[in-house]
């Protein structure tokens, strides 16, 4: 039994716990609407002096999509500002690059053992998510005629799962990522797949020696010959890695891996909303300090091809295996 004063009591908790729900309900609410990165702000991008080669001086360079699995989602998630109606697909793909020194990858989009790693990823992402199956990468290459042996290594973006779960289907290839990527790992910032798999791994590490390029301080140029070209995009992990691959046609492309989800991210830009930052970015302001630099980027040269890892949609418009962009 209660008396009038406990009650009163009672109804002060629940109008004040009803009011802070409803509080937190509307802040949630806010982070999903537009809101655009401060591009001014940042003072640090400055283009280097051009040290691109004429692309007639490069070498005969090819490169070809491989879709591997997708995950339903919301574009809300993608950006902010991003629609919630209406359906929307984040890709999961291998790029196949054919240089002239070698045939390579850069990530793997979901492996054979796709079942078996989404058990790895964290709880609040399999509530809220879900995944389709897809050929693998390693399948569809064998079904075009590209035995493993003649992929010479992975360039992986990052170490998440998605873009790592097709490397056990190529077994003993060489993973190359930077020493930061390696230390990120290490260090155990974000636990998941990577950490079952890095002991069995063939890995090796660079670093960005290779002096500025564009508006990046620090690059890779992978073969000296000015046709793909490593540079760092931290944030999301440490040693996030974009990658240049311009071809002998003057195309140029540059994956981007994670630092965005969607296009519209760099074009507007816009961050994630604050829920997908918080599940998957490690440095929040070095995520959008990089998102710039690829905005610029666009704004300098229209024709580049920026390809966020996981927007189908771009994905979509770029050649795929067995047919090539040269
Ligand atoms: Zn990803």
């Amino acid at each position: 039994m209660y008396n009038g004063g406990t009650k009163i009591m009672i109804k002060r908790i629940l109008i004040t716990v009803g009011i802070i729900v409803a509080v937190m309900l509307v802040l949630l609410v806010y982070t999903f609407m537009p809101a655009k990165i401060d591009v001014g702000s940042d003072r640090e991008s400055t283009f280097a002096p051009s040290n691109r080669l004429a692309a007639d001086r490069l070498p005969e360079t090819a490169l070809a999509m491989i879709e591997a699995g997708k995950m339903p989602a919301r574009q809300a998630f993608a950006y902010r500002g991003g629609s919630w109606r209406g359906p929307y697909e984040n890709g999961m793909a291998a790029i196949l690059v054919r240089h002239p020194q070698a045939t390579f990858l850069i990530d793997t989009g979901f492996g054979a053992n796709v079942d078996e790693h989404w058990k790895t990823t964290p709880g609040l992402m399999r509530a809220l998510a879900s995944y389709v199956k897809e050929t693998p990468a390693a399948v569809q290459l064998r079904q075009h005629g590209i035995t493993q042996d003649q992929i010479k290594f992975v360039i992986i973006t990052h170490s998440h799962w998605d873009h790592i779960s097709g490397l056990e289907d190529f077994p003993g290839v060489e993973v190359r990522m930077p020493t930061a990527e390696l230390n990120f790992i290490r260090e155990r910032k974000m636990p998941g797949l990577i950490d079952r798999m890095i002991d069995h791994l063939n890995v090796r590490t660079f670093d960005f020696s290779g002096g500025p390029y564009e508006n990046f301080e620090r690059s890779l140029d992978l073969f000296n010959d000015g046709s793909v070209v490593l540079v760092p995009l931290p944030g999301h992990t440490y040693g996030s890695t974009g990658v240049f691959v311009n071809l002998h046609s003057g195309k140029r492309f540059l994956f981007t891996g994670d630092l965005t989800w969607a296009i519209e991210g760099f074009q507007l830009p816009a961050e994630r909303p604050w829920l997908a930052r918080r599940m998957v970015d490690n440095d929040e302001a070095e995520v959008r300090r990089s998102i710039v630099k690829v905005h610029q980027l666009m704004q300098r040269y229209p024709d580049l091809r920026v390809v966020p890892a996981h927007d189908r949609r771009v994905h979509d418009q770029i050649t795929a295996l067995p047919n090539f962009e040269r």
